[in-house]
């Protein structure tokens, strides 16, 4: 069975025709989600006539960043991102242009069944996915199903869990000090200026984790101490996430991952160190597909929902 995913994220929407867990044709829309869901629709139905032409359809999934009503298929809030939504009826929208059911979930949900179902959590059933990049996602998986709560808020707000009292004030969320507002793409900046460490990297324009990475893989002493800081408030999220959730597995996607293992076992060092878990040691892994994993997983939404 063929499914349309489309991964609706602020700076690209991207699109895939999956069959069986693969993804057979891909294609990314530069967005600018400030501007809204509007604007981009003409070039996401040019490419989705284009595969409806070649291959037979069963379903279109979306994923879109901020709180979704999975069963009643409604984007509940934006968060600044595609402010426009409540004027748009996706469900509508497909069935209209293209006589097909529709399926849309938070994209770090759908993130999670991509690895659930064909990538690094595919031989467990209980496990959790933190996506650490421009902001932090999270999803959590326990006995074979998403939890996802009375307003499906659960788990996807991870990233808010305040960490620290007297912290940034958040702009994805009107706390303060949470995971986000320390130590995300967005918190990088702040970190940059209000360090008293003298370094190169305050010269940056912006300072992404890309660009941390350059500089810390030279050493630099405020790229270094950042990164620490980060993993320091990345590993009390995890930390938080084990008491709450009891995985087995944990799994880490976004940006970040181009640490790789020294972020793994960096991550892993810290919560062994401060979690306690009689039972043994919490795995550590990094997603198996963390550019297509939203996609594969939207594909497992629209076949759970046919
Ligand atoms: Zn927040």
């Amino acid at each position: 069975m063929k499914t349309i995913s489309i991964d609706l994220g602020g700076s690209n929407v991207k699109m895939g025709i999956v069959e069986d867990g693969k993804v057979l044709q891909y294609t990314s829309i530069r967005s600018n989600s400030g501007d809204g869901l509007m604007p981009l629709l003409p070039e996401i139905e040019r490419v989705c006539r284009a595969w409806c032409a070649q291959h037979t359809v069963a379903a279109i999934g979306f994923a879109f960043p901020s709180l979704v009503d999975v069963k009643e298929k409604r984007i509940l809030g934006h968060n600044g991102k595609f402010p426009d939504y409540e004027q748009i009826d996706l469900e509508h929208w497909v069935r209209d242009r293209f006589g097909l059911p529709m399926f849309i979930d938070n994209d770090a949900a759908a993130a999670a069944l991509g690895e659930g179902h064909y990538g690094s959590a595919a031989d467990t059933d209980d496990f959790v996915l933190m996506i650490l990049g421009t902001g932090i996602g999270a999803a959590a998986s326990m006995g074979g199903q998403l939890l996802r709560g009375k307003h499906y808020q659960a788990v996807s707000m991870f990233g808010h869990i305040p960490l620290k009292v007297d912290g940034r004030s958040c702009t994805g969320c009107p706390g303060v000090g949470c995971a986000e507002a320390q130590a995300s793409t967005w918190a990088l900046q702040h970190m940059v200026e209000e360090s008293p460490l003298d370094s190169p990297l305050k010269a940056e324009e912006t300072v992404d984790f890309k660009c941390l990475k350059q500089y810390y893989d030279c050493r630099d002493p405020l790229a270094v101490a950042i990164f620490e800081e980060c993993c320091a408030y990345w590993a009390n999220c995890l930390i938080a996430m084990v008491y709450a959730y009891d995985p087995e597995v944990v799994v880490l996607s976004g940006g970040v991952i181009q640490w790789g293992a020294e972020l793994t076992d960096r991550l892993a060092q810290v919560v062994e160190q401060r979690a306690w878990t009689p039972w043994g040691k919490l795995q550590f892994r990094l997603a198996h597909n963390p550019e297509q994993s939203v996609l594969l997983g939207l594909h497992a939404l629209c076949i759970e929902g046919l």
